[in-house]
């Protein structure tokens, strides 16, 4: 008997997926369009010509089950793709647990996240298309990083709108974003009329992804040769994203081992997409039967606590209207470590799947997932980013339950992105100045309820 475990399972290079996954293919009916907001009509592909190109549109509406990932993207994929499925043989021990734990590992990108699986093509198609700047915003960090280095792969300026908390808390992002070539601002900023409004208000506004949106997408809207870019929340970044559960279903099929649970954190819902959405394919067609549950910031509730209604992806009201779990566009939420959370809305395409009920939701607090980030830490030896941590309380409460009941599940979580320059946060945690939120579960269902009743009325 050998006592040989095996911990990883690494892909050849070649063995890489070729195509992404369109998951809009195979669901029983499709999600309700983007509708504009002057006429209340679906918005079409003219529509959105100021922003994107042609391209990603076509990705955007497509209703193909797979599309073909260009040569020139494959070619900066490899740079670090296929990542790593890990066995978590030592959490596992620190839980005691009869589960057997694995994570997909996509902290080992440039930028440290998953992000690249879509800041690359996003680049290439834009670039391919004419463009010559694109803008964006970030939260935490990770997408203006991950949307610098793709920009510097394909020789596109890149600006962004970093939200205030973040910026103020988190310089080594900034450094980052410019030593790749980007250029970044504080948000709300001076620079745009929708930053310059929320200043008046509230000059001391710590920001918010909606209203960085805002200001990246009023700069491109100005200039034929700006496009804006998306990190998250629409139906062709998620798309990118399947590449992340194409290669976790090759990497399941070398061991023989299929996942009961898959779980991934939701901020605008893409890496959680990235993973299940091909597992998802599989339990249509009654392969396997996976559970797909979500895990969300308790201080930014989008599917357990939000609302299923038409709402703007921004705090100014300059996008179409979409369909989503939303907490109401100008909602604000607790300035948490996870930055990459705070958005007050749910990707429509996985809002529509969660309302379908293909996947669960649940929330969590942040002190329970640090403390879930710390024991991955150092069991595995992964600082995991803030935003992953979620995923993993979600995880640790699971394996517990196995502990309890005896039983031998097998979990797959999307470990998003590694935390090394979130580390702040962790010094928080462990020297005890980190609170739950700063505010209690009644006043969030408050400040909730009073955010939705500004939901934009549909024209027509
Ligand atoms: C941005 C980010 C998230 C949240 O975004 P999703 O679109 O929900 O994936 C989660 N983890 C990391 C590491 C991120 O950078």
């Amino acid at each position: 008997m050998s006592t040989v475990k095996r911990h990883k399972v690494i892909l050849d290079e070649m063995e890489m997926p070729t195509r992404w996954y369109n998951i809009l293919h195979d669901l029983p009916t499709p999600p309700p369009p983007y509708l504009h907001p002057g006429t209340g009509q679906p918005v079409g592909p003219e529509d959105l010509t100021p922003l994107f190109p042609m391209d990603l549109i076509a990705q955007e509406m497509a209703t193909q089950q797979y599309v073909d990932i260009p040569p020139e993207v494959l070619d900066v994929y490899r740079l670090w793709r296929p990542s790593p499925l890990f066995r978590a043989h030592r959490l596992e021990a620190a839980l005691k647990t009869p589960a057997r734990i694995y994570y997909k590992y996509e902290g080992v990108s440039p930028a440290g996240s998953h992000k690249t699986n879509t800041s690359v093509p996003q680049a290439f198609y834009n670039a391919k298309a004419g463009i010559t700047k694109l803008t964006t915003e970030t939260g935490a960090g990770q997408w203006g990083t991950a949307l610098a280095f793709a920009c510097a792969q394909f020789g596109v300026e890149c600006e962004v709108w970093q939200v205030r908390a973040s910026y103020d808390g988190k310089p080594y992002r900034r450094i980052m974003i410019e030593t790749f070539g980007g250029s970044i601002h504080p948000s709300p900023s001076e620079l745009t009329a929708a930053g310059r409004a929320i200043l008046a208000e509230h000059p001391d506004s710590p920001g918010s992804l909606g209203i960085a949106i805002s200001e990246a997408v009023e700069v491109a809207a100005q200039s034929p040769e700006t496009n804006y870019a998306l990190g998250s929340v629409l139906n062709h970044v998620l798309m990118h994203q399947t590449i992340i559960g194409e290669e976790a279903l090759r990497q399941f099929a070398k061991i023989d081992d299929t996942p009961d649970l898959v779980v991934g954190c939701t901020g605008g819902g893409s890496n959680f997409a990235g993973l299940a959405f091909p597992f998802l394919r599989e339990k249509l067609a009654g392969r396997i039967n996976p559970v797909l549950r979500g895990a969300e910031p308790a201080s930014c509730p989008s599917l357990t606590q939000g609302v299923y209604a038409y709402d703007f992806g921004d705090t100014a009201g300059m996008t179409p209207l979409m369909k989503m779990h939303t907490l109401g566009h100008d909602f604000i939420p607790d300035p948490i470590h996870a930055g990459g959370l705070r958005y007050h809305g749910m990707s429509p395409l996985l809002s529509h799947v969660y309302e379908l009920g293909l996947i669960e939701a649940v929330a969590h607090r942040q002190r329970e997932c640090f403390a879930a980030g710390v024991l991955f830490a150092r069991s595995e030896g992964i600082v995991p980013a803030p935003e992953a941590t979620h995923a993993l309380a979600e995880v640790v409460d699971e394996a517990r339950r196995c502990a309890e009941t005896g039983q031998e599940k097998a979990i797959l979580v999307s470990l998003s992105g590694h935390g090394h320059l979130d580390l702040p946060a962790y010094g928080a945690y462990l020297d005890g100045s980190m609170s739950d939120h700063a505010y209690e579960e009644s006043e969030i269902r408050d400040a909730v309820a009073e955010a939705l009743t500004r939901l934009p009325s549909i024209p027509g």
